[in-house]
């Protein structure tokens, strides 16, 4: 029977990632890389809209752990030593150019995620790569990991395990008495009870929303669909809040703030001195589009068309209100289709995040999404691959 290096179970970012930075120290590897399905890397292939969200410009490891619910504690560390500077440098070096967007998310300059993966499947030429062919089991035996595949039996010195989030391969660890915590979906958009459909389209920029008796909020951009809400912000915050949605069977009032915590009783009294004359409609103390104003006067709130200076104290009240507190009934999500994460995957108390071993088989690493690790949507979830991946890389080269 063949004894390898490395075994990399799953042929997507992670795996690949592992691959291309030993090989990259060291031709001399034996490495095997097991993939089930026919092609590789084909969450790359489809991520970010076809273009490949790669990273993030956000070069202090402190504030980018504020981008993932889970993993934030434990990536700090990791990312003192591979962060998205380090993912620049990595692609550039290989003659894949990257572009940083407004909204900081970093890009091939290709615009093609094509780019990216053909860089991959070049650094990682030197490995044995076995197409349809899935992982089943493993046994730690004298210190090698004997290997069960749907199609053969293999020996490896070090095992790694990069297989995304794939139900079979957690059971498999369950049974192996390794800790998973429960995968439920994160990043996706909420769907209105009463849809807001003619004003789909609509974004707003810089409000905060909430979820009614809990203390989870998301500041960002909003945007308004033909079923509920999108945008960065209703990503992000389904991100921080994808567990405790997973058990209200996304059922809950959604609280949003058009004013980004801006604006106070001074600030409005000020306004309606200045608009006295104005219609309600044809003036905003909030930068938002007047369809969306007339909207929340007229049909949320059930105003009568009146000047702003004839309002009573109670109707200030109401407008505040609106203002910063419009509470919209929420009965389901949609799969936000350019970008998808699980929240859940193996326990993070398990592993040593200085060599990405788990703490009780040695030669056992772990890498990519099979971790319960995840972020919010704009290369965030790449990054956490490249870093884990990375070290997973170093672990083994310094063994
Ligand atoms: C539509 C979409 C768009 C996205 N866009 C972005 C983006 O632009 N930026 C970003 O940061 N993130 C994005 N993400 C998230 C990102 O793709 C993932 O975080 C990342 O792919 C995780 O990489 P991974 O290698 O850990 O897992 P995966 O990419 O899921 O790879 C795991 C591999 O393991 C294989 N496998 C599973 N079980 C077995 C087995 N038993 N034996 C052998 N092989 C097995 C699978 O077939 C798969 O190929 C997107 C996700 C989706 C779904």
């Amino acid at each position: 029977m063949k004894v390898y290096d490395v075994i990399i179970v799953g042929g997507g970012a992670a795996g690949f990632f592992v691959a291309a930075n030993l090989l990259s120290k060291s031709q001399n590897f034996k490495i095997l890389l097991l993939e089930k399905s026919k092609q590789v890397l084909q969450k790359v292939k489809i991520s970010g809209g076809g273009r490949c969200n790669v990273t993030h410009a956000c070069f202090e490891p402190k504030e980018l752990i504020q981008f993932y619910p889970r993993g934030n504690q434990e990536l700090l560390g990791p990312f003192y030593r591979f962060q998205p500077a380090d993912t620049i440098q990595w692609f550039e070096s290989k003659q894949v150019p990257l572009k940083i967007e407004k909204d900081k998310r970093i890009f091939p300059k290709s615009n093609n995620s094509q780019s990216i993966i053909d860089c991959l499947l070049k650094y990682s030429q030197n490995i044995d790569l076995h197409l349809s062919e899935a992982l089943i089991d493993f046994q730690n035996q004298n210190s090698l990991y004997q290997v069960t595949t749907n199609k053969n039996l293999y020996q490896t010195r070090n095992l790694v395990l990069t297989t995304g989030s794939s139900k079979e391969i957690w059971n498999l660890l369950t049974s192996k008495k390794i800790a998973i915590v429960d995968p439920v979906p994160s990043l996706f958009t909420f769907k209105f009870v009463n849809p807001w459909s003619h004003l789909s389209g609509i974004s707003v920029k810089q409000v905060c929303l909430k979820i009614k008796d809990l203390p989870i909020q998301s500041c960002g951009d909003f945007l308004i669909t033909h079923q509920g809400c999108s945008g960065p912000v209703t990503l992000a915050l389904s991100a921080w809040a994808a567990r405790v949605l997973y058990y209200r069977n996304y059922r809950f009032d959604l609280i949003i703030d058009w004013t980004h915590q801006s604006l106070d009783w001074e600030q409005l009294n000020g306004f309606i001195q200045n608009h006295h004359f104005k219609e309600l409609h044809n003036a905003c103390p909030v930068d938002i589009p007047n369809r969306l104003w007339k909207f929340l006067l007229y049909d949320y709130a059930q105003f009568h068309s009146k000047k702003w200076g004839q309002l009573k104290e109670n109707e200030k009240n109401k407008i505040f209100e609106i203002l910063t507190h419009t509470v919209v009934p929420i009965n389901g999500k949609n799969t936000f289709k350019e970008e998808f994460v699980t929240a859940g995957g193996v326990d993070l108390k398990s592993i040593n995040f200085k060599t990405m071993e788990h703490k009780l088989y040695s030669n056992l690493y772990f890498a990519g999404e099979i971790l319960n690790i995840d972020a919010v949507t704009g290369g965030f979830n790449f990054q956490a691959a490249w870093t884990t991946g990375f070290i997973v890389a170093e672990s083994i080269l310094k063994k």
